[in-house]
């Protein structure tokens, strides 16, 4: 099966080449000799690729800060060496050892250290454990579920832990802090869809417009939020989604209301929290921890149902920068510089 998918590949197709009898693919891989760290572009043979159960040609990865930190190296993010980085894609099946998934089946895989332990998603092929993977939702397509990305269903995740905590649009203003980047800009469309009075919080201004237009129904500067508080400031906001980290969350908490909630997913700033106990033991606040990667499957798929529910992905073409998979090491550097905007999607199959 494979080789008849791999004799059907376009020749622009740089995925699935043979070479012999050996199946190549290009891949992004990270390597470590004498202590040095490497990412480069290049070919490798199918038979390289980890243990798993089902194949999957990959057609849509995206980069995420976390792939940032592991293809320059600014992060401990790879856990084994050489590493194929990417911690979400979307594509076909191929070949498949599991009765879950048959060769045709669109699939999408979020997390489960893919990227860090095992090979990821920027490459053509990736070989996975069939209960990583879950079936792509009719609504999407495969670029459009990677538009959305680990972002998207994070800031899904988020929203549902809220929900969870019996925040409900009727006790008050949400806040949303790291709003312009890729879990916040997703986390204001969804609480705004669902009704949420939803402020969101930036360091840039200048996107006020642009989240207004995801649904912000105001827009507050970050600045508010970056210094030290009292332990329980004015109680404003119900809940909050917050990807910063540090002081800003210690913030935020200290102004969330009576029974309040926060999920807390980031360190985009910070992965400190100097803050006191006040906010829990006088308001009852909780502080959700939100962990992606190692999700529970029936709540990742609960997610993404979800997700094709609320977001209507069109709205993201704006902020979306699409790169093939030859240039995924240029825009990680770009990301970790600051240089990029939004989402970052990868064209894997080009
Ligand atoms: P982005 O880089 O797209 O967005 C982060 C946003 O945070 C920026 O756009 C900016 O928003 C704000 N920000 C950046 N630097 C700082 C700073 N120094 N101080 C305060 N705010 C800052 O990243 P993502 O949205 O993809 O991810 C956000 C965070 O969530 C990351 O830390 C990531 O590792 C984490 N994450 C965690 C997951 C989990 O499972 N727990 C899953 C996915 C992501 P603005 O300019 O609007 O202020």
């Amino acid at each position: 099966m494979l080789a008849h998918l791999c004799a059907g590949f376009s020749p622009n197709n740089q995925s699935g080449r043979t070479a012999g009898t050996r199946v190549m693919f290009d891949a992004v891989i990270i390597e470590k000799n004498d202590g040095q760290q490497t990412a480069s572009f290049r070919q490798v043979a199918q038979d390289q690729l980890p243990a798993g159960d089902v194949l999957v040609i990959v057609e849509w990865s995206t980069l995420n800060y976390k792939d940032a930190l592991a293809i320059t190296g600014k992060g401990p993010i790879v856990k084994s060496w050489p590493m194929v980085p990417g911690v979400d894609f979307s594509g076909t099946v191929v070949e498949s050892r599991s009765s879950d998934f048959q060769p045709g089946d669109k699939v999408l895989l979020n997390g489960w250290g893919v990227g860090e332990k095992h090979w990821g998603g920027l490459a053509g092929l990736a070989q996975v454990n069939a209960e990583w993977l879950i079936a792509l939702p009719t609504a999407f397509s495969t670029r459009q579920a990677m538009i959305l990305g680990t972002a998207g269903y994070t800031a899904m995740l988020c929203v549902m832990a809220l929900e969870k905590a019996d925040v409900r649009p009727a006790d008050g203003p949400v806040l949303v802090t790291g709003a312009s980047g890729g879990v916040g800009s997703i986390a204001v469309m969804l609480l705004s869809e669902l009704g949420y009075a939803t402020v969101a919080v930036t360091g840039r201004m200048a996107e006020k417009d642009y989240l207004e237009s995801l649904g912000a129904s105001r827009v507050i500067g970050r600045d508010l939020f970056t210094q030290k508080t009292r332990p329980l400031e004015k109680a404003e906001w119900a809940g909050a989604i917050d990807v910063v980290g540090g002081q800003v969350l210690a913030s935020v908490c200290a102004a969330i209301r009576q029974r309040g909630a926060v999920a807390a997913c980031g360190l985009a700033g910070s992965m400190d929290l100097p803050l006191t106990v006040a906010p829990f033991i006088l308001r009852g606040v909780s502080l959700l921890g939100i962990d992606s990667a190692l999700c529970p499957r029936e709540q990742r798929i609960r997610a993404w149902d979800r997700l094709a529910g609320l977001i209507d992905v069109t709205r993201l073409e704006d902020v979306v920068s699409e790169y093939p998979l030859s240039q995924a090491i240029e825009a990680a550097h770009a990301l970790m510089d600051g240089k990029t905007r939004g989402r970052i999607l990868i064209n894997v199959a080009g």
